[in-house]
């Protein structure tokens, strides 16, 4: 029989253990290993059985055990130190306060009072299930990393009822999907109630329908609230009570009602808890990927038709909206971007829709693939995303200049070098990610896990004797092992054996064999099959007699991608033959509770995606974290910042067009690598039965990379390159908003006085048949303006090294200082350049729209070049 309706009774603590729940209902517990040791010491059998969730603990242990422990002095007394510690963590001055803020209330040129982040999944612990991979847990790392900073944060997204799916196999090793329900009162979280008790709701319009309703839960992630949107309500029909029912799930509109409630709820959302809290309001609005974009048209309409808002004009309301908006594409597979028809979006933007009194042209316009290549009949959400932030970028390096390639359609007058995406390289949250042993190492040698600075140990790495160093990592690959041997265990058991047909699954896996890990969703571009391309091979490998490797691999596939579910059979299907299954266990169900024993405990992280479709990759990171060594094609981070002693490249047939020969290529030149560099090395051993080469290897792992994976790294440098400038134009264009007006009205200016812009005429000298390096080139440029001012341009000298089709590479831009001006408009600007490198050398001259509250020469999208330049 199924439930009708159900709910969770919540425990009544005695009251001197009130702070048990206090600490139970902040999620820094799952960051805070004294605070985990204290629940294991609540009833130690329950922490295991619940998977470590507080919540669930509180809930099942008797009132006679709690009567014990309140009774029990040591343990009331560590309980009082761990809420005193808390206490501290959510009020003393952290890093932010240090360092970025003058002033009492922000004031200019100081770091934003609030910032609300968008995302679609957050991937905190595995007891809130709300996130299906990277994008998820980069999220919940920018939270945690923001919390430990003292950034001020509010995070912003949905509170799904399935999450997104549980992960089993059947006896043929097809994926299955259940979906267990998540009863939000057995959850982390408390609902946002107005003063008089009653929820807090947001509503929107929808067409041919009554409102939609959401309720807003509030999780705490240490100091930064994370609000999740639920419209699972009984004022809801049937049709909206599914809107958050699991995460990337359902048709096309499905998507964009969940987008809608994400991106229009959610500001709503945020204005509740203001009023309600009195948090502050944002300053800055970070959208974290295209699904969350839909939140720049609910401050467009906030600013514009709201009877409580100024009702600016749109121009204006886009200016500020732009200003403050900060856009992160999150990767390069076409796929990935949410594309909807334009009928859709019309039909919730039109007349009386979501953001009423916004009109729906403008509103299709932002997204329309109005380019080159583009389709017309899409509303592109990455695309709009780029208009309705002033600031954007991509998550590596590589990934934001292939973004610029990517979007370069956006600013066709430009090179791709200067489309105005940058990037900031993701990290990752050193206190969820590295196990504990590695802490204690770091903490012997003077890192503060308090202060967040860990930047002693990376010093001290060389001090720690390569005994103790292999000795931890043997505990580490041990509890891996284990870990392995039951989920192993579990899954045959789920398949349908019976214990009598598993006695094997004790032996799967040695804990003195070098071990790789291999873990991440399963698109096709990440390759998870690559290894299986000669099985014999690999079959060698694994049983080699003297240098065994072995492979510890998980992974879900998309529920409705069959391609992806294949792959998994095909691997489930080696991993099961006899022979080699004491090497390769497939483990269903990857999480962050798999995931956290899985870093630690493998040598080797093994990453083979098709370059350059890996956006940036987070797990190898975490894996270094704990001395692993990537094993990975030169993609995404690790393109990046491997060094050539850090680990291994798998090198990449790029440009070998037929897919199986690439395949082919890269995956003979991991085993190759696997064969030849890794396994003698990892089995090189000296008299202490240590391999000295191998623990090289990982200290210059800890030590190259373990001050920039860190997402503490990340988010100081969203703060300095992104946050803090967002804010800072914003705070000048609004006061009176006259600042966004004047900006609005500038722009429209520009643009309508650009066809009268032109580079008339360039001369030049110093320049003799003879040019040597030290030598001076002079240019003067001749332009005319019509009707705009110099003022309202920059002329700039672009020079580089021409290649063959005379196309400048690594170009410069040197500013040309106004001269004179004639009559008509004209003007001479002039430059005088060193030429400081021997070689072929090329210039142009440009004009480009210049205002102070521009983040890009390229924002207008216009430039002016000499005729035939
Ligand atoms: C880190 C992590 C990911 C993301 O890994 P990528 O390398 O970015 O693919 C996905 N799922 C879980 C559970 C993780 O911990």
């Amino acid at each position: 029989m199924r439930a009708f309706r159900r709910f969770t009774v919540r425990p009544v603590l005695p009251p001197a253990l009130d702070a048990l729940g206090e600490l139970a209902a902040n999620l820094r517990w799952s960051w805070h290993p004294a605070t985990q040791d204290l629940f294991a010491e609540v009833d130690a059998e329950r922490w295991e059985a619940t998977g470590h969730d507080p919540v669930r603990l509180l809930g099942e242990v008797g009132r006679e055990r709690f009567e014990e422990l309140a009774a029990d002095e040591g343990f009331t007394r560590r309980l009082a130190g761990l809420r005193a510690d808390l206490q501290a963590y959510l009020t003393e001055d952290r890093w932010f306060q240090r360092t970025q803020v003058h002033g009492a209330d922000g004031g200019p040129g100081g770091g934003p009072r609030a910032i609300a982040y968008f995302s679609p999944e957050f991937g905190i612990t595995a007891v809130l299930p709300q996130y299906s991979g990277g994008l998820g847990i980069l999220a919940g790392d920018h939270l945690k990393a923001a919390s430990d900073l003292g950034v001020p944060i509010v995070g912003v997204g949905l509170l799904y009822r399935h999450g997104y799916f549980t992960q089993s196999l059947d006896r043929d090793g097809w994926q299955q999907e259940s979906y267990p329900v998540l009863d939000p009162d057995g959850l982390p979280v408390t609902l946002l109630r107005e003063s008089d008790g009653t929820p807090a709701q947001v509503t929107i319009a929808m067409p041919d329908g009554p409102e939609l309703v959401a309720r807003v839960w509030v999780a705490q992630v240490g100091r930064v609230p994370l609000l999740a949107l639920d419209t699972d309500v009984e004022a809801n029909p049937e049709s909206y009570r599914e809107v958050t029912d699991r995460l990337y799930g359902g048709t096309s509109e499905h998507r964009l009602r969940q987008e809608l409630l994400l991106g229009v709820g959610g500001v709503r959302a945020l204005r509740a808890f203001s009023r309600i809290t009195g948090h502050p309001a944002p300053e800055v609005f970070h959208t974290n990927e295209g699904h969350a974009g839909f939140l720049g048209l609910e401050r467009i309409r906030e600013l514009t038709v709201a009877e409580d808002g100024p009702q600016l004009d749109f121009d204006t309301a886009l200016e500020l909206g732009r200003a403050s908006t900060v856009f992160t594409t999150h990767t390069p597979v076409p796929a990935g971007i949410d594309r909807f028809a334009r009928s859709l979006v019309e039909q919730y933007f039109g007349v009386g829709g979501a953001v009423p009194g916004v009109p729906a042209d403008r509103v299709l316009a932002l997204g329309a693939e109005d380019y080159a290549g583009g389709d017309g009949g899409v509303f592109n959400m990455a695309v709009m995303g780029f208009r309705l932030a002033q600031r954007a970028n991509g998550v590596s390096l590589l990934h934001g200049e292939v973004s610029r390639g990517m979007f370069s359609g956006l600013w066709p007058a430009f090179d791709e070098a200067e489309v105005p995406i940058g990037s900031i390289t993701n990290g990752v949250h050193a206190p969820t990610w590295t196990a504990r042993e590695i802490v204690e190492l770091a903490v012997a040698r003077g890192a503060d896990t308090r202060s967040d600075d860990t930047d002693p140990f990376w010093a001290a790495v060389d001090t720690v004797p390569d005994t103790e160093m292999w000795a931890v990592k043997r505990v580490l690959r041990e509890r891996l092992v284990h870990e392995a041997r039951r989920r192993t265990r579990a899954s045959w058991t789920q398949r349908g054996a019976s214990p009598a047909e598993l006695g094997w699954v004790d032996d799967v896996l040695d804990p003195d064999v070098l071990t790789i890990g291999f873990a991440r969703r399963v698109p096709s571009y990440k390759r998870l099959t690559l290894m299986l391309r000669d099985p014999e091979r690999l079959k060698r490998l694994l049983l080699h007699p003297e240098r065994p490797v072995q492979l510890v691999i998980a992974g879900k596939s998309h529920p409705a991608d069959d391609g992806g579910k294949r792959l998994i059979q095909q691997l489930v299907r080696f991993a099961d033959d006899p022979e080699v299954r004491h090497r390769i266990v497939f483990l269903p169900d990857y999480d962050i509770a798999m995931a956290q024993p899985l870093y630690p405990g493998c040598d080797v992280w093994l990453n083979n995606p098709l370059r350059p479709y890996e956006a940036c990759g987070t797990s190898g990171m975490k894996a270094a974290l704990n001395g692993g060594l990537n094993l990975s094609i030169l993609d995404g981070w690790w393109d990046e910042w491997y060094d050539g002693g850090n680990g291994w490249a798998i090198p990449s047939a790029d440009g070998v067009e037929d897919a199986d020969r690439r395949d082919d290529l890269e995956a003979h030149a991991l085993y190759d690598l696997l064969e030849h560099e890794v396994a003698p090395r990892f089995y090189d051993l000296d008299a202490d039965g240590v391999p000295p080469r191998w623990v090289a290897m990982l200290r210059h792992t800890l030590k190259s990379l373990g001050r920039k994976v860190l997402a503490t790294r990340m988010v100081r440098d969203y703060v300095r390159q992104l946050y803090t400038p967002a804010a800072t134009t914003a705070r000048r264009l609004d006061g009176d908003h006259a600042g966004a007006a004047a900006l609005a009205a500038w722009k429209r200016h520009v643009l309508t006085g650009w066809s009268g812009v032109a580079v008339e005429h360039v001369e030049s000298d110093g320049v003799s048949d003879l040019v040597r390096v030290g030598d001076q080139l002079g240019v003067r440029a001749f332009v005319a303006l019509g009707d705009l001012d110099p003022g309202d341009v920059a002329v700039q000298l672009v020079h580089g090294s021409p290649d063959d089709t005379d196309r400048l590479r690594d170009a410069e831009v040197v500013p040309l200082a106004l001269a004179e001006s004639y009559d008509g408009g004209r003007h001479r600007f002039e430059a005088t350049v060193p030429l400081a490198r021997a070689g072929g050398f090329g210039y142009t001259v440009r004009v480009v729209p210049h205002h102070e509250m521009l983040a890009s020469d390229a924002e207008l999208g216009v430039v002016s070049l000499p005729a035939g330049g």
